[in-house]
């Protein structure tokens, strides 16, 4: 760790240290990491003592809704009190938290913790580590060094947030000290199967036709492959807009392929588009260049245009990017 960084953490756990009152807040469309990371430190707070509440600016997915916690997570706008606090985990920039700015009226300075290496630093204090393959590796140590003894509960939020983020354990991210913290994890008892057949192995009917009708637009050019989701698509298999989760990593599975992306068009004025590579190409610099954000393996964005005009968008920059 960066001295800047041990120095930032420092400073956040004297802020929580203090704090009576912490709201913590999801990002929007909230993923593993976003999930796990914070309610796993919400449960650290109250271990100390704290009143904290969460609030998702998009609903918790099914697959997910089992993270300890889970349930006492409100939508945005929902929040009662006010809050010395605002407690950020996974969330690159401020727009992250879609409706959620409404409970923030009622919260105190913004502590930002992450691991996204295009981090606005929008807080008071930002403890980001971009070398984290997880928000929940970062969350890990947060919670060590507050002093709060891990419970099961608590790990298997931070489990949740690092396998997710990590592919399994699979991406370019992944490091010894990822394994070390998951066998951690484990030792508390996280039963690393259950987890993974809860996320992975509960798919809806209507989310295998979305995945074959999506295959269907599969394109490939060397070592760029994309598939769009219309809204068709959505409306004809019957899958709701968080079961394109996922299917980006269809164009990344195949053989030879550096740069995959997922156009989705859920009939809603625009796209978005997820961005993964394997090796290479910084996919980052592509997103935050058509206004997104993300890592150098996982990025996105969100264009408000016709599925045609992100095309061409987005392949142009890929494209450039490649060379
Ligand atoms: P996704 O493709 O939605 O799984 O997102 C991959 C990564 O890109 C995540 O780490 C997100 O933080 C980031 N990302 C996705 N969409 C956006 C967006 N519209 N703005 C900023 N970052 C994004
Ligand atoms: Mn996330
Ligand atoms: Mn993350």
């Amino acid at each position: 760790m960066s001295s800047a960084a041990s120095r930032d953490r420092r400073r956040i756990v004297e802020r929580l240290g203090a704090a009576s009152r912490v709201l913590l807040v999801l990002h929007v469309r909230p993923d593993g990491d976003s999930i796990g990371s914070t309610l796993a430190m919400a449960a650290a707070l109250r271990a100390l003592g704290k009143a904290t509440e969460v609030v998702a600016p998009d609903p918790i997915p099914p697959n997910l809704a089992f993270v300890p916690g889970a349930g006492a997570v409100v939508d945005a706008g929902a929040t009662r009190g006010s809050f010395d606090t605002a407690l950020f985990l996974d969330c690159a920039s401020l727009d992250r938290i879609g409706g959620a700015t409404a409970d923030l009226e009622r919260a105190g300075p913004i502590l930002n913790v992450d691991h996204h290496s295009s981090n606005q630093r929008y807080g008071e204090i930002n403890y980001v580590e971009p070398q984290a393959a997880a928000c929940g590796e970062v969350t890990y140590d947060l919670i060590r060094a507050l002093g709060v003894a891990l419970d099961v509960e608590m790990a298997v939020g931070l489990y949740v947030a690092i396998v997710t983020d990590t592919g399994s354990f699979r991406y370019q991210s992944v490091t010894a000290r990822t394994h070390r913290i998951a066998a951690q994890l484990l030792g508390l008892g996280v039963r690393p199967a259950e987890v993974a057949e809860r996320i992975w192995d509960n798919r809806s009917l209507a989310s295998l036709r979305l995945e074959a009708a999506a295959l269907r637009t599969l394109e490939r050019e060397g070592e760029l492959a994309w598939m769009d989701v219309t809204p068709q698509m959505l409306a004809e298999s019957g899958a709701a807009a968080y079961e394109t989760e996922g299917l980006v990593n269809l164009p990344r599975s195949l053989e030879g392929v550096e740069v995959a992306v997922l156009f989705s068009d859920e009939g809603r004025g625009e796209v978005r588009v997820s961005l993964r590579s394997t090796a290479r190409v910084d996919v980052s610099t592509v997103a935050v260049s058509l206004g997104g954000g993300g890592h150098a393996r996982a990025a996105g964005c969100t264009l408000g245009m016709s599925l045609a005009a992100a095309h061409a968008a987005v392949l142009t920059a890929v494209r450039a990017a490649m060379r």
